[in-house]
C-alpha cells in the first residue's frame, strides 16, 4: 500500500562515508565524503540539496539509494534499516528508493532499446511475466513521462538529451519507488529543456505522491522544485529550512554567500548585496579545517569557530520567523538578523 502524505519515508540518520585515495606525504589519504548529515523525507515532499562540487552530495544521493553503504549511520525506509538488511529484504526495501542519474548520454545502455531499458528492473524483479504485460507497462511509463508508447522499440542515439533523461525517470519509476533520488537531472541537457525536465519532475512528484530529493548546484532549479531546502558544505549540512526561508532570509554564511552569487534570487541579492562574496576554493576534503569548516572562507569568523564544530540547531528567528530553521553556525542569530552590515 502507497504511504500516505505526509507519512515518514526515509529517514537518513548521522551518516558516515569516507574514501581511501592516493598516498599524500607517505601516508594513505583519506577523504571525508559525508560527516554526520540527517535527513528526513515524508511522502510528497520534495527536499533539494545544494552545494558545490565535492561537497558530498553524490555521496549522500549513492547512499540513500543504496549504491554505497554508509560507514556508520542508519537509513530508513518505511521504517526498516536497509543498511543492516541483507540480501532479498534489502533489495526488496530499495525497490521503494529509485534514482535518476545526471547524464542521460551515459546512463543508458546504448545496445538496449527502450522497451528493454524500462521493463528491466520489471524483469530482474519479476514484476511482470509475458511480453504483453511488459510492453503495456512499459507504454504506460512512458506515457507518464510523456514519451509516446510507439518510440519503445528505438534505441537512445534516437534521441535527444531531454527524452533520454524522460526514458531514465520512467525506468526509475518502474518499481513504484516511494522516493525518487534525482542527482544532477538536468545539468547535462541544454538550458532550453532544462525546464521541461525539471516541471515534468514536480508534476510526477504531484500527481504520484512521490517523495522527491533534488539535487543540484544550481539555486535556481532547486528552489523551484523544493519543498525544503538543505545546504551541504564539506560533507556536513551547514543549513536546512523550508525553501522560502532558506532563500529569503538565509542564515549560514555560506548559504547567503552562495545565494549572492546567483543571478537568479534577486529579492535576496537586493537584501544581501553584492558585497558577501565566497572567497577561494573549498579546502580539500582530504584535511577539512578542524572547528567549523567553513571558517578559512568565512567572513563572520572568529577564533572560536577554528576551535569548535558548530552542531545544527533550531535557531530563534523571533516573531515572523520560520519554525524549522535548522543551522550550523555559532552567530547564525547575528549572520540572519544582519547579512550585509555584517561583511
Ligand atoms: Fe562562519 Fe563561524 Fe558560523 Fe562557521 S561557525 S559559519 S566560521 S561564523
Amino acid at each position: 500500500m502507497p504511504p500516505s502524505s505526509g507519512e515518514l519515508v526515509l529517514d537518513a540518520r548521522d551518516l558516515h562515508k569516507t574514501y581511501r585515495t592516493g598516498r599524500a606525504g607517505g601516508h594513505r589519504a583519506r577523504v571525508s565524503a559525508v560527516d554526520g548529515v540527517s535527513l528526513r523525507l515524508r511522502a510528497g515532499e520534495s527536499l533539494g540539496i545544494v552545494g558545490e562540487s565535492g561537497c558530498g552530495k553524490s555521496t549522500l544521493a549513492r547512499m540513500l539509494v543504496g549504491l554505497e553503504r554508509p560507514d556508520s549511520g542508519r537509513i530508513e525506509v518505511a521504517g526498516v534499516d536497509v543498511t543492516r538488511a541483507r540480501g532479498r529484504e534489502r533489495r526488496r526495501m530499495h525497490q521503494r528508493v529509485q534514482m535518476v542519474f545526471q547524464d542521460p548520454y551515459t546512463s543508458l545502455d546504448p545496445r538496449m532499446n527502450v522497451l528493454d531499458l524500462v521493463s528491466e528492473p520489471l524483469m530482474v524483479h519479476r514484476r511482470v511475466t509475458g511480453g504483453a504485460a511488459r510492453r503495456d507497462r512499459v507504454a504506460e511509463l512512458l506515457s507518464l513521462v510523456n514519451l509516446a508508447p510507439e518510440l519503445m522499440h528505438r534505441y537512445p542515439h534516437q534521441f535527444s538529451g531531454g527524452q533520454r533523461q524522460r526514458i531514465g525517470i520512467a525506468r526509475a519509476l518502474a518499481l513504484d519507488p516511494e522516493v525518487l533520488v534525482c542527482d544532477e537531472p538536468v545539468s547535462a541537457l541544454d538550458m532550453s529543456v532544462q525546464a521541461q525536465v525539471v516541471n515534468l519532475l514536480r508534476d510526477l512528484q504531484r500527481r504520484m505522491g512521490i517523495a522527491l530529493v533534488f539535487i543540484a548546484h544550481d539555486l535556481s532549479v532547486v528552489r523551484h522544485v523544493s519543498d525544503r531546502t538543505a545546504v551541504m558544505y564539506l560533507g556536513r549540512l551547514a543549513e536546512i529550512g523550508e525553501t522560502t526561508t532558506v532563500y529569503d532570509a538565509p542564515a549560514h554564511p555560506y548559504t547567503q554567500a552562495l545565494l549572492s552569487a546567483s543571478p537568479v534570487v534577486d529579492r535576496t541579492r537586493r537584501r544581501l548585496t553584492d558585497r558577501i562574496r565566497l572567497a577561494g576554493d573549498p579546502p580539500s576534503p582530504t584535511a577539512p579545517p578542524a572547528g567549523c569548516r567553513f571558517h578559512t572562507r568565512c567572513r563572520l569568523a572568529r577564533e572560536r569557530c577554528a576551535r569548535e564544530q558548530p552542531v545544527l540547531r533550531t535557531i530563534d528567528t523571533g516573531p515572523d520567523g520560520a519554525a524549522d530553521q535548522v543551522v550550523a553556525c555559532h552567530f547564525a542569530e547575528e549572520s540572519r538578523a544582519a547579512p550585509a552590515e555584517a561583511a
